[in-house]
């Protein structure tokens, strides 16, 4: 007999733990989300460091430390099985003086007890020589060789591809409103789009995890809010750090970073400002959080490009979890409820190995799961001729000529690529917005930030989609892309 389980939250952590447990034939997978496509919490926005782990205490947090250390491990396969845009550059933490260095001293004992390799100390004058555009103030360092790089929500549509082609089911635009605990076991999960019938439910809910909790009656931990602020600068300027660079941790955080993007752009932050509890959502970017992340990013660079080059800011929110380690376990009362909580940084880099707990957890609880032998580790990402040799480029142009015609000229998207985004986002249950398009190939992203192609996307989705741009959204609901036709507002009227 097949049992479904449902999983509440479709950030990196929640298609993980799909892609896990699509390995089990006789498990049906459904992940749902309250928003319109995967990622789009907390996955969305932060510094998209794959950790070397050195800086998770093993003693103070040992679920984080043990599943950072799994997870980094994870992703290089991970990467290369799923088509991930990723750079294993390695990190530097600077030090401004030599009291820091001894205070940053610490992560080595760390870094030896957890295992991880090519943690050193480096001085003022090999930290200048490995990365020419640190600010040589700086004393010197302590080197991470394994540090990675990679882009969050490629990665999570990457995943949640791969899950659905091994039979994962996506139920977006479906808030979760309660669980259906009956005789002391889950039974079911309520959403906006229905009931769901369910004999496991995993919480992944990312800064809402404590409220979905409360729907299954656990109540013995809180999430807090904790916002990070970036500026990311034209992928024209430098410098650009060839190592991940970063100042030491502070009890709240793992420091302020400067970094180049996979997509190749200078970008510093985050801040980490507390927030109340109803500033979940609350991604606002203040003039006082650039100013201090740019002030930050002052210290460990040689210099800064103009503000005037600055063509993003973004902020995200940190789920931070009142006990401070990652929460991950089967509950036995209600039975049947698994969590994946609390799950701040380094969340991203644990991702796989939270994904590989929870589906060993729930095939224990289950029993006698039977693995499948058609399983498929591999996902191919969207062709980009932009990068691709030569002869490749012209072979894909001549089977399909929409690659040859370019969209988004900052990036060199092609209609193609826009095209290929469009029906694989449709083909998981996506709605079809223009951020789902951007986040999976980058048109809208560049230097004009879309000021250029936007319209012309929207343009060609009216006419191969029928979708007419005033019905097209940016993201959610009610981010309408345009009013109405413009005779209609001319007349008056309302469209
Ligand atoms: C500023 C910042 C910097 C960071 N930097 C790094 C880094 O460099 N490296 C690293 O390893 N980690 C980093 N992290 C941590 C990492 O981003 C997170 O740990 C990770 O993204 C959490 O993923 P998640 O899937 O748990 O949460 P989310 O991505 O938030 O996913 C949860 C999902 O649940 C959905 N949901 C919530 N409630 C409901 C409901 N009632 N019904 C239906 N759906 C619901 C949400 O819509 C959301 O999509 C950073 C975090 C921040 C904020």
């Amino acid at each position: 007999m097949r049992r479904r389980v449902v999983v509440i939250g479709a950030g990196i952590v929640g298609v993980s733990v799909a892609r896990w447990l699509t390995r089990f034939e006789d498990l049906e997978v459904v992940v749902v989300d309250k928003e319109p496509d995967v990622g789009w919490g907390v996955t969305k926005a932060n510094t998209s460091i794959i950790h070397p782990c050195h800086e998770e205490d093993p003693g103070r947090w040992p679920v984080r430390a043990r599943l950072c250390v799994r997870g980094h491990r994870l992703w290089y396969d991970w990467v290369r099985e799923l088509d991930i845009p990723a750079r294993w550059p390695g990190e530097v933490i600077v030090a401004k003086t030599e009291e820091e260095l001894a205070r940053i001293s610490k992560y080595v004992d760390v870094a030896r007890e957890l295992g991880i390799p090519g943690v050193r100390f480096i001085d003022r004058e090999e930290l200048i020589k490995m990365e020419p555009a640190v600010n040589p103030d700086n004393v010197g360092g302590l080197l991470a060789k394994t540090a990675g790089l990679i882009s969050p929500m490629k990665a999570a549509v990457a995943i949640a591809e791969n899950a659905a082609a091994n039979g994962a089911k996506f139920l977006l635009e479906a808030r979760v409103r309660d669980i259906i605990v009956e005789g002391g076991a889950v039974k079911g999960v309520v959403t906006d789009r229905g009931v769901l019938e369910a004999d496991v439910a995993v919480n992944a809910a990312g800064v809402w995890a404590d409220k979905v909790a409360e729907m299954a009656g656990v109540r013995d931990y809180r999430i807090r809010p904790r916002r990070g602020q970036y500026a990311v600068f034209s992928d024209k300027v430098g410098p650009k750090p060839g190592l991940i660079l970063h100042t030491a941790p502070t009890p709240k955080t793992k420091g302020v970073y400067a970094i180049t993007t996979v997509d190749g752009n200078l970008m510093v932050g985050p801040t980490a400002e507390d927030l109340p509890d109803e500033g979940r959502e609350a991604r606002e970017v203040t003039a006082e959080g650039i100013r201090f992340v740019l002030e930050q990013a002052a210290k460990i660079l040689k210099s800064l490009p103009p503000r005037r080059k600055i063509i993003r800011t973004f902020a995200g929110i940190r789920p931070e979890p009142s006990g401070g380690d990652f929460i991950i376990r089967f509950h036995e009362e209600p039975w049947g409820f698994v969590e994946a909580a609390g799950i701040r940084s380094p969340g991203l880099t644990a991702a796989p190995a939270i994904g590989e707990e929870v589906a060993r957890l729930v095939s224990e609880a289950l029993g006698g799961l039977r693995e499948r032998v058609d399983w498929v580790a591999v996902r191919e990402g969207i062709p980009h001729p932009a990068a691709m040799p030569r002869h490749e480029r012209d072979e894909l142009i001549r089977r399909a000529p929409e690659y040859g015609r370019i969209i988004c000229t900052c990036r060199k998207v092609s209609e193609g690529e826009v095209i290929e985004a469009i029906e694989r986002a449709r083909a998981l249950g996506a709605k079809l917005t223009l951020d789902g398009i951007k986040f999976r190939v980058g048109a809208m992203y560049g230097d004009c930030q879309g000021s250029q192609c936007r319209a012309h996307i929207a343009y060609l989705i009216w006419r191969r989609y029928g979708v007419p741009p005033w019905e097209l959204t940016l993201n959610k609901e009610g981010s309408r892309y345009a009013l109405a036709p413009i005779k209609a507002l001319l007349r008056g009227g309302e469209g």
